[in-house]
């Protein structure tokens, strides 16, 4: 999720996964929206190849408004308390993952086309 940039772009600076971000050139107005702007935004991160770095960005960090990876800040309050002994969000998505791209080849096979992967 962009924050309101100095340059105007809205662009967050705090990691290399956030160069990819498909809400890179998105108004920060829109993306902070309440409601049904909020499913707008959820819309955007549902494509967006870096979704999995982002939230755990936001889980990790705590980060209190704005959808990030695609969950609202209650979704992501939801979560945290359903889930309150996990210290790393990055490791366990990560992994997770890792364990659906190994699946997908267990499944399909070697040749199969997996999820991007940042
Ligand atoms: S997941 Fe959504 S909020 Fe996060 S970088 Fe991608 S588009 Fe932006």
């Amino acid at each position: 999720m962009p924050e309101r940039g100095e340059d105007g772009t809205g662009v967050r600076t705090d990691g290399h996964w956030s160069d990819h971000a498909a809400c890179r050139a998105a108004d920060p107005e829109e993306l902070f929206a309440d409601g049904a702007g909020q499913n707008r935004s959820k819309a955007i991160c549902f494509g967006c190849p870096v979704r999995t770095e982002c939230l755990a960005h936001a889980l990790d960090t705590r980060v209190e408004h704005g959808v990030w990876g695609g969950m609202t800040e209650r979704e992501r309050r939801a979560l945290l308390r359903r889930r309150p002994t996990v210290t790393s969000w990055r490791r366990l998505l990560d992994t997770a993952r890792q364990e659906h791209r190994a699946h997908i080849v267990r499944v399909a096979g070697p040749g199969a086309r997996l999820p991007e992967a940042s």
